[in-house]
């Protein structure tokens, strides 16, 4: 529950177990002679899957950069005539699911800072892991003072003051004194009065792309959000590059060598279906993972069903390899999320029936198997095999179209501590009997990679494998990787 600014509580109402959060959406357009506001509402309305807590957008007209943000959804935070009033020629946009520093107005997106050349509005998606080093890094620069008073409790925040304290002679001069500094996933779109920015890490953790519109560029999160306002796709922004676009085109500098980690679990269920990368849909990726899902662990069956919407071209690719008929064995409620109607204690027990609500005369008397994206506490799937039951399923089959997620993220993506994930602390028996399924499968990290057609080498899996490409402080990684293991519930 959030209390907003103008003293409004907002409610989760399916808070049972919500799976792995996103970090961030990012947008950023230079468009002189468009509505860039509306673009970038239109752009973060695309990425919305990626952070649900907060949006913003800054605006810039050529002198003054003008910034409305609030608690909630996209369509929730900005009116009609908010937009209207963000005039500009160039804007950025952020969506929020806070992985360091609360869930708060103070630390929703783009953060703002005057500098001595103008001022800089900034946009993150990731998460540093050297935060410590950079704060005192800043409170030796003696620019920390006002970080201070405000409550810099954000990596983004960090960021935005050290670029902004430096003193060189424009903001691209600063960026690229400070970028090499950064260490961990960040992807950023920045602007100051008159031009837009963007960076990626150098290990190019979290997506980032450029569009092209007629009359202007795009910098996204991801090309769905491209599509959606017109633009068409260029090219990623490159692991470890620094650009800057104004009325002279696009620059591009490099700031450290590229050392490709892409997070695997993009492909797997962050990213949206209709976005690519490395120049493949994501939809085909997770089609593939089905069909490698059925050839490792097949089973005899009557109907194959999704959990929607993420486990559906899984499911899709699973039917195909099989030969096991598709069918929707759930009615998904896309519309729940916050709500500013408390929910009664009574509607909360209902928990996953708010959001799915199984069809019986599709389920009952059959096997099924149901395929979901992953497993993080087990709490969903348990939930949704109870439901199949109920329904009068004759044997439930679950697949997972992921390896079982074993440790943390530290790179912008919140899938709570080793203690809290199910497949670290159980065997695959033990989580099969705990989630009550009659077996269950999930993919090999081979047979993953393999669907993405991307070299290993180039992808990061720590949340399978425990093998982090970027180093994590020991004060980051103490409590979240520590593995106590809790009673198992719900076992038969
Ligand atoms: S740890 Fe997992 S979720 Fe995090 S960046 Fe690596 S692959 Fe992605």
């Amino acid at each position: 529950m959030t209390r907003r600014p103008d003293g409004r509580l907002t409610h989760e109402l399916f808070s049972e177990d919500k799976g792995p959060q996103d970090a961030c959406g990012i947008f950023g357009v230079w468009a002189p002679g468009e509505e860039v506001a509306k673009l970038t509402f239109y752009g973060l309305y695309a990425l919305q899957h990626r952070g649900q807590e907060s949006a913003g957008i800054a605006t810039s007209d050529g002198e003054r950069i003008l910034i409305y943000k609030d608690m909630g959804l996209v369509s929730q935070v900005f009116t009609e005539s908010d937009l209207v009033s963000l005039k500009g020629e160039l804007a950025i946009g952020h969506c929020r699911y806070s992985t360091t520093g609360s869930s708060t107005w103070v630390n929703a997106q783009p953060t703002l800072r005057p500098t001595k050349y103008g001022t800089l509005a900034l946009a993150h998606n990731g998460n540093l892991t050297n935060t410590g080093d950079l704060a005192e890094l800043l409170q030796r620069q003696t620019i920390f003072a006002s970080g201070k008073e405000r409550g810099a409790t954000t990596d983004t925040e960090l960021m935005t003051a050290l670029i902004a304290g430096q003193d060189e002679k424009n903001l691209e001069a600063s960026a690229m004194a400070v970028l090499p500094l950064l260490e961990g996933a960040f992807s950023l779109v920045f602007m100051d009065e008159n031009t837009l920015y963007a960076a990626r890490d150098r290990h190019g953790v979290r997506p980032l792309v450029v569009g092209k519109l007629e009359r202007g560029w795009v910098v996204a999160s991801e090309t769905a959000a491209l599509d959606i306002v017109g633009a068409s796709f260029v090219r990623e922004v490159e692991p470890g590059e620094f650009i800057a676009i104004d009325e002279n085109g696009i620059r591009s500098q490099r700031w450290s060598t590229p050392d490709p980690k892409g997070c695997l679990f993009e492909y797997v269920y962050l990213a949206r279906p209709d976005t690519s990368i490395a120049g493949r849909g994501i939809h085909a990726t997770r089609v593939a993972i089905g069909v490698q899902l059925a050839k490792e662990h097949p089973v005899v069956a009557d109907l194959v069903i999704p959990v929607p919407e993420s486990g559906t071209p899984a499911a899709i690719g699973y039917s195909q390899a099989s030969g096991i008929p598709y069918g929707a064995g759930f009615v998904k409620n896309s519309y729940v999320g916050r709500t500013f109607i408390q929910p009664s204690q009574t509607i909360r027990q209902l928990g996953i029936r708010l959001k799915l609500n199984p069809l019986r005369e599709i389920i009952e008397g059959k096997r099924i198997v149901v395929v979901d994206d992953s497993i993080v506490r087990g709490n969903t799937q348990r939930a949704i095999v109870r439901m199949l039951r109920e329904a009068g399923a004759r044997e439930i089959h679950v697949r997972i179209s992921s390896p079982p997620v074993k440790w943390p993220c530290f790179y912008g993506i919140d899938f709570a501590s080793r203690a809290e994930l199910i497949a670290s602390g159980l065997e695959l028996e033990e989580v099969r009997r705990s989630i009550g399924a009659d077996s269950l499968g999930y993919v090999s990290l081979e047979g993953l990679i393999q669907a993405t057609q991307i070299a290993e080498s180039n992808l990061c899996h720590a949340c399978f494998t425990g093998t982090y490409p970027i180093s994590i402080p020991a004060d980051m990684s103490e409590g979240k990787m520590r593995l106590e293991i809790t009673p198992v519930q719900g076992a038969n």
